[in-house]
């Protein structure tokens, strides 16, 4: 067994350190039962690779700005950090009926702020958390700069603990005189998964939810990657709940499809999906490139009639999809692996992450999309 590393940990109990286990066990930073988020889904998460550069062999984050902009997105969505607008949200809703309640003698009641909890975080200091527990767990062997790593923020909330640090039973649905606990784990993880087969799941899901990096969402999508696993894929296709079934993500991937007529597809980001950070980078190399990326729906006929398709993700990276199968037509499609269009991305793409050269035209997107990890 691989030994865990180390573990950075900040509460709204006011802890906040780097910990071994062991510590963390010694520190009182309690785990218990009634953790709100096991039960209601209340976490948010990021998946970030370090990747070292193939020459220098130094360690560059990917697109590090891009997610922390969807931790502190995701955190504010589920109320775990203070909404800006707090104040506002009852005037912008418009709840015009309130004076109406009065008028019969039904009282509103609003919790009382001293009472809610809520992480204070700000974009510098998740960065470096981060950066110190790689150097950290690099320092203390968990694993070698060399190998690169994935970085694993997660923000939940937790039991509800009061001045003396007693705790639960508390299962309320209402989350927010819960406390909060902000933690990030980083370690070794090779690729996650390679020229999958896949299949479509036969129900659709259409949630704004999806939008974010919950951890809610991995119940419906980790129930579409067992499925796809027990039956002998690697990965589940989503689509939406449209009679089309229009194709939305896998379900820890963005997906690009490649039409015979030379066209390259993406589902919208108004539709339900998360919007990825290789997402948004595999079109920017491809427009560089020259390449046109449409962004709009992608019915499941018209999926299953492209030449080629592929993921693109953290843990994936940009990805050719093998085959997909759909048990509800009983369909089944082998992609092109050899689309001339996708193998150009896929190397483009593969050296933009390692420090490799790349085409002229994406020599700055490769600057701009790579934080070194300074290692001391
Ligand atoms: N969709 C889902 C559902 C995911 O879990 C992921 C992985 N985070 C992605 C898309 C890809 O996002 P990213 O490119 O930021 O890793």
């Amino acid at each position: 067994m691989v030994k865990p590393g180390i573990i950075y940990h900040k509460n709204t109990r006011g802890i906040e350190g780097f910990f071994t286990e062991e510590e963390m066990a010694k520190s009182g930073i309690l785990k218990t039962p009634f953790c709100h988020a096991i039960h209601y889904g209340t976490s948010v998460f990021e998946g970030i690779r370090a990747i070292p550069d193939k020459n220098t062999k130094e360690l560059y984050i990917m697109t590090f700005d891009k997610h922390i902009n969807r931790f502190m997105n995701s955190m504010e969505y589920l109320v775990l950090t203070k909404p800006k607008d707090m104040g506002k949200v009852a005037e912008d809703l418009k709840f015009s009926h309130l004076d109406e309640m009065l008028r019969r003698g039904i009282k509103i009641e609003k919790p009382n702020p001293e009472t809610l909890k809520f992480l204070n975080m700000t974009e510098e200091g998740i960065s470096y958390a981060i950066m110190e527990n790689i150097r950290r767990n690099i320092r203390a062997g968990s694993y070698k700069a060399e190998d690169g790593c994935y970085i694993r923020p997660i923000a939940y909330r937790d039991d509800k603990f009061d001045e003396e640090g007693n705790h639960g039973p508390s299962l309320g649905v209402f989350s927010l005189n819960h406390d909060v606990v902000f933690e990030i784990e980083s370690f070794y993880w090779g690729s996650y998964v390679d020229t999958p087969k896949t299949a479509v799941y036969p129900e659709g899901v259409d949630t704004p939810l999806r939008h974010v990096k919950a951890g809610a969402n991995y119940g419906f999508g980790g129930r579409t990657k067992n499925w796809a696993k027990i039956n002998g894929f690697d990965e589940a296709i989503l689509t939406d709940t449209a009679q089309e079934r229009n194709v939305l993500e896998g379900s820890g991937e963005n997906i690009f499809v490649f039409t015979k007529y030379g066209e390259i597809l993406t589902p919208h980001m108004s539709q339900s999906i998360l919007p990825g950070t290789k997402r948004n980078l595999v079109i920017q190399i491809a427009k560089n490139l020259g390449m046109k990326v449409t962004e709009r729906k992608i019915p499941l006929e018209e999926f299953f009639d492209a030449g080629a398709a592929a993921f693109s993700g953290t843990a994936t990276g940009f990805e050719p999809i093998s085959c997909v199968y759909d048990p509800k037509t009983n369909k089944f499609k082998v992609f092109n692996l050899k689309c001339p269009q996708m193998q150009e991305l896929v190397e483009e793409y593969k050296n933009l992450l390692t420090g490799d050269k790349v085409h002229e035209v994406n020599e700055e997107l490769q600057r701009e999309s790579r934080t070194k990890v300074a290692i001391y």
